[in-house]
């Protein structure tokens, strides 16, 4: 499915390519010594932390040694590393300059800085995943913490991405969970791309979010068995991860992948650098943030849009009082969110009006739309009790009071056009957030 598109011209005008190497079965980590010989590589350095040395690096070891292919190793001495200055430099000042390739062996930080311990180092990237937790294994990017601040690093996308269901079925039960979690988001994204497309004319491509669906299908498909670490719903959400961080690269933007929902998760993270506040795995806020947004959505497809409440609504919206609350909610961290608006102007009022006349002439196309790629609610929420995942903030330690706020603030984050900006274009962002 993920080849048949690559490198062959699209119907959406570009041409899809992507260039790592996926390999997922059981036992498929014995590959290893073939894939190296492939690669010329002679001397790989592993990267674990102390989990995933256990979950899966001793064993890399012992199958290169057993093919005599020599290695340096580091394990970050850490149960769970942060991803900061300190652990990158830890991973730097360790690797061994004779080494000629880098094979990370975990999930989120041991690949986030894999990455960007084999972009310095100008060498290939291998992954081994330990956990189908997140969708970062295709991406080019690291999702690290720098001068206390979230940001997604620039580094370097796998050359080789291996997904072994015997290493995988392994994982904490929580992980197995944020990775579902992290798939279930795409319902969202995919209807918001859609929406973006009719409103603001973004680029979208109806085959990359066809591939999305698919993923997605097969991991809710598999949802029952997951606790149960049967390979094949293992394995469908391993894949599925994979295949959203190559969509994001077939597409060159992260629409495929999230949407309003990822934004709360963001918020979240966001609060807990500069407070110190509670949050859970990524895919574990996005599962709640989907949840929120397809009840959200369920209101939003009762009303009836009203042009002279939302004229009225963006003219007595006062950005300075926003600021202030965003400044109060996210402290030094709002002050990026709140500089965009002079790039954005999304709150100027000539061009709200002409955005609003486009919603209102689409209105029964945006609710088709809605109607074609959400999930009912209630639907979601028996999924998420069948994995008995968390459903609310509150569950997370997260305080349950600022869940309205957070919604309002996900319209501030990037500038992409997802349902708190068509709330607020309608006109009854306070509104829809009150209900929750
Ligand atoms: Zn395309
Ligand atoms: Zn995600």
């Amino acid at each position: 499915m993920l080849h048949a598109m690559n490198g062959a011209a699209c119907s959406c005008g570009k041409t899809h390519s992507f260039s790592a190497k996926v390999v997922t079965g059981a036992g498929v980590v014995h590959q290893l010594p073939e894939i190296l010989a492939e690669m010329g590589i002679k001397k790989p350095f592993l990267l674990t932390d102390r989990n995933t040395w256990k979950a899966a690096g001793e064993q890399v070891a012992a199958i290169l040694t057993a093919a005599g292919i020599p290695c340096s190793s580091y394990s970050l001495p850490e149960d769970a590393p942060k991803p900061d200055e300190q652990r990158v430099g830890s991973a730097v000042m360790h690797f061994d300059h004779s080494c000629d390739a880098v094979i990370g062996i975990g999930s989120g930080v041991v690949n986030d800085i894999g990455k960007i311990l084999a972009a310095t180092a100008k060498v290939p990237y291998i992954i081994v995943g330990t956990a189908p937790s997140m969708d970062g294994y295709a991406s080019a990017t690291s999702s690290m913490t720098r001068d206390g601040l979230k940001i997604s690093l620039p580094s370097k996308g796998a050359d080789v991405i291996i997904g072994d269901t015997e290493i995988l079925c392994q994982a904490p039960e929580r992980l197995l969970k944020a990775g579902l979690g992290d798939m279930l988001a795409k319902f969202v994204s995919i209807c918001e791309w859609r929406i973006a497309k009719e409103l603001v004319g973004e680029y979208y491509c109806p085959q990359i979010a066809q591939l999305i669906r698919s993923a997605v299908r097969l991991c809710v498909d598999g949802a029952e068995g997951l606790l149960r670490r049967e390979p094949q719903a293992v394995q469908a959400v391993f894949e599925g991860l994979v295949i959203g961080g190559v969509a994001m690269n077939y597409a060159g933007l992260s629409r495929p992948a999230s949407g309003c929902e990822h934004y709360l998760s963001h918020l979240i993270d966001m609060r807990s650098v500069e407070f110190g506040t509670a949050e859970d795995l990524h895919g574990t806020q996005c599962a709640i943030g989907t949840l929120v947004m397809l009840r959200l959505y369920e209101k939003l497809r009762e009303i009836t849009p009203n042009r002279e409440k939302a004229l009225t609504y963006a003219k007595s919206f006062d950005f300075a009082d926003w600021s202030a609350q965003l400044r109060q909610l996210l402290g030094k961290g709002a002050e990026s969110m709140i500089a965009q608006e002079a790039k954005e102007g999304k709150y100027d009022l000539a061009a709200h009006e002409k955005r609003l006349e486009v919603i209102l002439e689409k209105w029964e196309c945006l609710l088709q739309i809605m109607a074609e790629e959400l999930p009912a609610s209630k639907d979601l929420e028996a999924l998420l009790d069948t994995i008995q995942a968390p459903k609310t903030l509150g569950e997370i330690g997260v305080e349950e009071s600022l869940l309205p706020i957070f919604f309002m603030a996900t319209k501030d984050i990037r500038d992409k056009y997802v349902l708190s900006r068509l709330a607020w274009d309608l006109g009854i962002l306070e509104e829809l957030a009150q209900t929750l």
